[in-house]
């Protein structure tokens, strides 16, 4: 089997809602999709992403523009040796941001043909531990939300019988996010699980005092305190807190979760597949958690990241965003507070293609 095709192409998709974190607001989803084609007639089909209206045909050109080629007449099945040979090019133009989603993009495209081949669905391929993932919502707690918009959607959240919630902090004023804060574990009692995210936008000496003030509400993370590149404050929050620190989604690859590891800067890793490389990397990066008796709980991109977290044993959660249910023939259906993995070989997401497809964008325009 040998790859005889490889080319990316742009969609935006619109988003359920208007959505704002304490850095950015994001309306419209990019997504990037790769497609590998073999000499034996199998389609792979993988993809990334940017919530910013920046970047994403940059990946395509990327690909189309010669990262695809270089994986030409290679055998599919032999994932290592296609992601060095990609990931060993790219380290001219920089192996962090739009190269190494482009390498995320084939990478998952890659798994998708591996999973097809084997004829197994892609959790059972990938190790398969367990058969059901439970599942916290962040469809809701976004900062641009009034505090009485924050307590009906953990009403709801509660009623849909999510397992916990995460809530958007980062307010000009302290006291803000602590009755936010209260407002909604109120509404989950003691036993539910409730989770903050930043998004990276204190200094090590705000998030510290903010922590401290947060602990009465027995927080299960603070979630990107401060900015991804700032590995010291990290690890001098985290001596400085009962709140377990969490972070992943702006780390690119193993060496950067191993830094933060070996530094004491993290509780728990969220890494995201679509943004650190792909799977190949995704699963190093969780094993390496493990081998440190630590936890993984992956950020945004539920369905791709629904048979991940079911292949390994350390998994936390997925996260409940339906950012792709308007692209979805049928969106994910929650049992009991988690969601099962698809028993179909390949990535196991019902994508409608023809949906897709009237939200093409020519990228070379
Ligand atoms: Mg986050």
């Amino acid at each position: 089997m040998r790859i005889e095709k490889v080319w990316a192409e742009l969609y935006r998709i619109p988003v359920h809602r208007e959505m704002h974190d304490a850095i950015r607001h994001f309306s419209k989803m990019d997504m990037v999709f790769v497609h590998v084609k073999t000499d034996d007639g199998l389609l792979g089909s993988g993809f990334t992403y940017s919530i910013i209206p920046l970047g994403a045909s940059e990946v395509c050109s990327i690909v189309n523009g010669g990262m695809g080629e270089l994986i030409h007449g290679m055998d599919p099945r032999n994932h290592e040796q296609v992601w060095s040979r990609v990931w060993r090019q790219v380290d001219w133009v920089g192996r962090g941001g739009i190269a190494i989603l482009a390498v995320a993009a084939i990478d998952i495209a890659i798994w998708d043909l591996k999973s097809k081949a084997a004829n197994m669905p892609l959790y059972k391929l990938l190790g398969g531990a367990r058969t059901r993932v439970p599942v916290y919502n962040t469809d809701g707690g976004w900062l641009n939300h009034s505090i009485e918009q924050l307590v009906e959607e953990a009403e709801r959240i509660v009623a849909a019988g999510f397992r916990g919630t995460k809530i958007k902090v980062g307010k000009e004023d302290p006291s803000e996010d602590v009755e936010r804060i209260a407002a909604v574990r109120k509404v989950l009692g003691p036993n539910r699980t409730l989770m903050v995210d930043a998004n990276e936008r204190f200094t090590a000496a705000e998030a510290i005092r903010r922590a401290r003030m947060w602990e009465p509400w027995n927080l299960f993370w603070f979630e990107e305190p401060l900015p991804a590149e700032d590995v010291l404050g990290h690890a001098n929050l985290r001596a400085h807190t009962s709140v377990p620190i969490a972070l992943g989604e702006s780390l690119f690859n193993r060496f950067q979760f191993r830094d933060y590891i070996a530094s004491g800067g993290a509780s728990i890793v969220q890494p995201d597949v679509c943004r650190c490389g792909g799977i190949t990397e995704w699963l190093k990066i969780a094993h390496m958690a493990d081998c440190h008796n630590m936890q993984v709980s992956p950020h945004f991109v539920m369905e791709l990241h629904l048979p991940l977290a079911a292949a390994i044993p350390n998994s936390l959660f997925v996260e409940y965003i339906p950012s792709l249910d308007p692209v979805l023939t049928e969106p994910l259906k929650m049992v009991e507070g988690c969601f099962v993995p698809s028993e179909e070989p390949g990535l196991g997401i019902p994508f409608d293609w023809d949906r897709l497809r009237s939200f093409k964008v020519n990228h070379e325009n």
